[in-house]
Parts: C-alpha cells; structure tokens; sequence
C-alpha cells in the first residue's frame, strides 16, 4: 500500500505524485457513475439499447433514457480514459461522491489500464441523490469521512481521495447541503486539498457559495466553482464571481446544444464559453479558470458517437489557437492551474 500525499504533493488514486507530473488535466469528469435522475430510476426501466437510430434521441434527450447516465464498465472507461491519453492528455479528476456511486478500485484499473492518471474526488453529491449517505450525520461526522478519505484511504481500498466534490448545492440550498459544506471546510483545513462544487441552478448560487466558504474559514483561492455553463451567462456574472477569488469552472465542453432539460436556458456552445474565458483572462482573472467536460452519460463517449475524453486537448486546444489564445494561456488553464489546485496546501 502507497503512503498518503504530503504538503506539495497530489493524492492519486495510485499514490502521491508531484504536480508537475500531472500535464493537461480535465478537473471535472466522472468516469465511473450512476448519475440517474432519482425519478427516472423509480420506474423500473430496462436500460436504454443505443443504436444508430436513436442515438440523436438519447444523446438530445439525455435525462429521459434510463441507463444513458451510468458508467459502469471498467474496460470502456479505460478506452476511453486511453483516447484522451492519445490526444496528448495526462490527467482526469474523478469528482464522483457519495449519492451518485463513486468506485475508487475501478477508478485504480482505470489508470493502470489506460496509463491516464486520477485524482478521485470525497464528499457528497445534491441532496436528491445523496440524502441516505449524509442522512443526519453531524458536521464532524462528515469532515472525519472526508478527511479519512484522504489521508487514509476510502474504506478498505487503500485508495485516497485528493480533492474534496463534487459537492452538491441545490436551489434552494438544503439545510443537510449545508452541513456538508461546512464539512467540507474543515476537511479542506485538516488536509489542504481544493473544494469543487455542483452550485444551485440560480445566479446567485455561485456567490453565496463563495461567501459561505470564506465565512466558515475555507481558503477561496482553492474554491472552484463548477457548471458555470449553465449557471453565469454574462461577463459581468462571471467577473463579479471570480472577483471573490474563487476559481471559475466551465465543465461542459463538448456540449454544442443549447437544449437543457432541466430548466429554461439557452446553454452555451463551446464558442461561447471560450468568448467568457477570454473576457475573464483580459480582466486578469487567468490564474483562476479552469474546464472540462463533466461527462457523466455514455452518448458523450466515443464507442456511442460522442467526443468524449479526448475533445478538449484534441478539438478544443486547436480552437483556441484559432481564437488568438497564446501557449501561456492555454498551458495556465489546462496545466497550470489544475495542478496549482490539487496540489495538497
Ligand atoms: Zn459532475
């Protein structure tokens, strides 16, 4: 058994390893997952055959398709995890928590199948789907399983966690979402990993967030703020939010559509969200970005016609470029910044 990552180090899902090491890193994805939505699990449905015929269905109409949400095959996660390899990438942060089934072994074969590093992420999803896990635990009782995570292993594995989240806020914020990103605060202070979080649906989420994590005592500079995609659509937004320090995510990259199932909004195209990107680096924001493609149904994957891992080093890096943003630029929001953060503090 590997020891656990120190000060300076990162805690992946093989042991310690220093930052450097890491290269372009995707800081949120889910390789292993069973993202359901709780009512659709509910009825009792076979799982969702893709075919030709019905792929642009399913992959449109992602949240209606039971089955289209759960990664659960360690061999095509791993081909997967390869072909992002092959588009030149490094690393994949696995952000799934408790209430949407994190697996820490196949997260392990994972990396020694694919030779792609993983950093899997603690903690504990919205409360629709987490309520079980954090159930009525108390704030210390949540950090202890978070901090245990880290420093000593999940359970019996062995394997650590080395970021904390995703951690699920919902709108409006629960009252258990709370106790746990208090919890999530003292586990940041135990160990020095980064807090990333899924904010509530609303505009404001993103901010009260940020003001909860400063006034419970968390580091905001290792705050990331995730699924900005569908959350801040105006630059004033996204200034005003990164200007509490805080690390602005955009994780759906890959997603050209602008339907979004789950509230009236016209999501943003990979265009877009570099078009913000750009605006947040020309107000001197650059160190406090970061993106990636949050994949978490198999249509998004490439055996089912999707982009899959290797669309951001591959298709994205090559749009920027096109779009004027300098090797600096890119190397500070694929490398740079990711590694800065999971870097234990
Ligand atoms: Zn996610």
């Amino acid at each position: 058994m590997t020891r656990a990552a120190r000060a300076g180090e990162v805690s992946t899902v093989t042991g310690p390893i220093g930052p450097e090491a890491l290269g372009i890193t995707l800081m949120h994805e889910h390789l292993l997952c069973d993202v359901t939505p709780p009512d659709l699990a509910a009825h009792g449905h076979p799982r969702i055959e893709v075919t030709l015929e019905n792929v642009h269905a399913v992959r449109y109409g992602w949240v209606r398709h039971y089955g289209n949400h759960i990664l659960d095959d360690v061999s095509t996660a791993a081909e997967e995890a390869a072909l992002f390899r092959e588009a030149g990438g490094g690393t994949i942060v696995d952000v799934t928590v408790a209430g949407i089934r994190p697996d820490p072994r196949g997260l392990k074969r994972i990396t020694e199948l694919s030779g792609v590093t993983v950093v899997a992420g603690t903690g504990y999803y919205i409360e629709s789907f987490a309520s079980e896990a954090i159930g009525t635990r108390s704030v210390d009782e949540l950090a202890a399983t978070m901090i245990a995570d880290i420093r000593d292993g999940f359970e019996d594995t062995g394997i650590r966690a080395g970021i904390i989240g995703e951690i699920g806020v919902s709108d409006p914020w629960s009252e258990a979402e709370r106790r746990v990103m208090q919890a999530a605060v003292i586990a940041q202070q135990a160990t020095g990993a980064t807090i990333t979080v899924h904010p509530g649906r609303d505009s404001e989420s993103p901010l009260a967030v940020a003001r909860f994590v400063r006034s419970a005592g968390g580091d905001t500079s290792r705050l990331v703020i995730g699924h900005l995609d569908r959350t801040l659509f105006e630059t004033d937004e996204v200034l005003r939010l990164l200007d509490q320090g805080v690390v602005g995510e955009w994780d759906f990259f890959g997603i050209e559509s602008s339907y979004y199932p789950f509230a009236l909004i016209d999501l943003p195209n990979d265009g877009r969200r570099l078009e913000l990107i750009r605006a947040a680096l020309a107000a001197g924001f650059g160190e406090q970005i970061v993106i990636s493609h949050d994949i978490c149904t198999i249509t998004r994957l490439s055996r089912w016609g999707g982009h899959g891992y290797g669309h951001i080093p591959r298709d994205v890096v090559a749009m920027m470029r096109r779009k004027s943003f300098s090797e600096p630029e890119i190397r500070r929001i694929l490398v740079a910044n990711p590694a800065r953060l999971l870097t234990l503090a």
